[in-house]
């Protein structure tokens, strides 16, 4: 199975399904790899870093700076967390004395000392909850250039609840550094928008702020009580927490759990649904499809007016259902799997098909074709029955390769 294609596939006992379930990832390709944006640098930038990221619940303030050799670029993008402004007013300390800002824009920049003081112009005073400004500048440097550790948006402050992120926290076990090194770079040289990309679990879960939410279709004229219909919601909770539980903790990842939502259901003909409560939308019609108007993979722009319930009962992922379905696909858009093996295994601890297919939600990748040598393990399809060390470090790669886009 190529490496380049978005969805992927299981390769079960025998069976062995190459359908790709999905058409190609329709995110921006705006994307920028680990390094980020230089704000405004017209001159030989040659560094570009991000630091200082905090979270207050009343701002995020990421900043980034390029140093060249006759002084710096610097640029503080600033999100209201908090209630709508009609001025705002950016603060922080450079910690040496040489740091000077020189020219400044997107906002009236004054220094006193260290202590730099940008406000508003006239066009970008407002200041809505969620929106962000990016005011930048030109400095000069007398020696060292270290990024300000703490950013005030009108007296708040947007850090100090966490310590910094440690950059560079890569510590897996020696034996799995080399392997993860190789299975990154296959990933890098075969994958056509790897940076690019954005509607990966991650993108899906940093949108929400912490959770996923799921449609499940229900591809079967089997008939689901509520009981089995929350029986299956455990269990996908369940599967998709050994994913994300790996996370927690590890490397500035920002959450502690991450609840899975389960928003509608869709199916055939609606009398196989014996549940009467309104707990979940329910959606009727011959493909068995979750609407459209309310789908993340449609809806890449967060525009979810069509969606009867709005942005709160958006699904980013399909939980398909087919009976008689062999092996299983996974990708942005969500997994498949048979109806009957789902439900024969929702006793399980572990269904591995999901697993399995959960992990290329995260962007994990098959390994059909070679493996970097460290035994068996999920994603290499039928070598491991459950999330091993392996692929609990191949999904932190992920995360430590794409969390700079988040302001981690
Ligand atoms: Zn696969």
């Amino acid at each position: 199975m190529s490496s380049s294609r978005t969805g992927r596939m299981l390769r079960h006992g025998l069976a062995v399904l190459c359908a790709v379930l999905s058409g190609s990832l329709a995110a921006g390709a705006s994307g920028s790899p680990v390094a980020g944006p230089v704000v405004g640098a017209s001159g030989p930038a040659v560094t570009a870093t991000f630091a200082a990221v905090r979270e207050t619940p009343g701002c995020q303030a990421v900043y980034i700076s390029s140093r060249w050799a006759g002084g710096f670029t610097g640029g503080v993008k600033v999100t209201n967390l908090g209630p709508p402004l009609t001025g705002w007013r950016l603060e922080w300390d450079f910690a040496d004395r040489g740091q000077r800002v020189t020219r400044g824009w997107n906002g009236v920049f004054a220094q006193e000392g260290g202590h730099v003081t940008v406000t508003g112009m006239w066009w970008n005073s407002g200041l809505a909850t969620g929106d962000a400004v990016s005011p930048g500048f030109n400095g000069s440097l007398a020696g060292r250039n270290p990024d300000p550790v703490s950013f005030r948006l009108n007296g708040v402050a947007c850090a100090g609840l966490a310590p910094p992120p440690a950059p560079g926290r890569w510590n897996p076990p020696k034996r799995l550094a080399g392997p993860l090194g190789q299975v990154w770079r296959h990933v890098e040289s075969t994958y056509p928008d790897l940076y690019g990309a954005r509607n990966r679990g991650w993108d899906q879960i940093m949108a929400n702020r912490g959770s996923i939410s799921y449609c499940v279709r229900w591809d079967s004229a089997a008939k689901v009580s509520a009981e089995l219909r929350d029986r299956i919601h455990a269990a996908l909770a369940r599967q998709f927490g050994k994913w994300t539980d790996a996370l927690t903790g590890w490397d500035s990842w920002p959450y502690e759990k991450v609840p899975v939502r389960v928003v509608g259901w869709a199916v055939r003909d609606r009398s196989a649904l014996e549940w009467r409560d309104d707990s979940v939308e329910v959606h009727v019609n011959a493909a068995a499809e979750c609407a459209l108007a309310c789908s993340r993979f449609s809806h890449q722009d967060g525009d979810y007016s069509g969606c009867p319930g709005g942005a709160a009962r958006h699904y980013d992922l399909s939980l398909w259902l087919t009976s008689g379905f062999p092996g299983g696909a996974g990708g942005d858009w969500g997994q498949r799997l048979g109806s009957e093996y789902l439900v024969g295994a929702l006793a399980e601890e572990d269904i591995p098909v999901l697993q399995h297919e959960i992990g290329h939600t995260f962007g994990l990748d098959d390994f059909y074709d070679w493996d970097p040598g460290v035994g068996g393990f999920l994603m290499k399809a039928g070598s491991a029955g459950r999330v091993t060390e392996f692929d609990r470090w191949m999904l932190r790669d992920w995360w430590r390769h794409l969390k700079s886009r988040y302001g981690y």
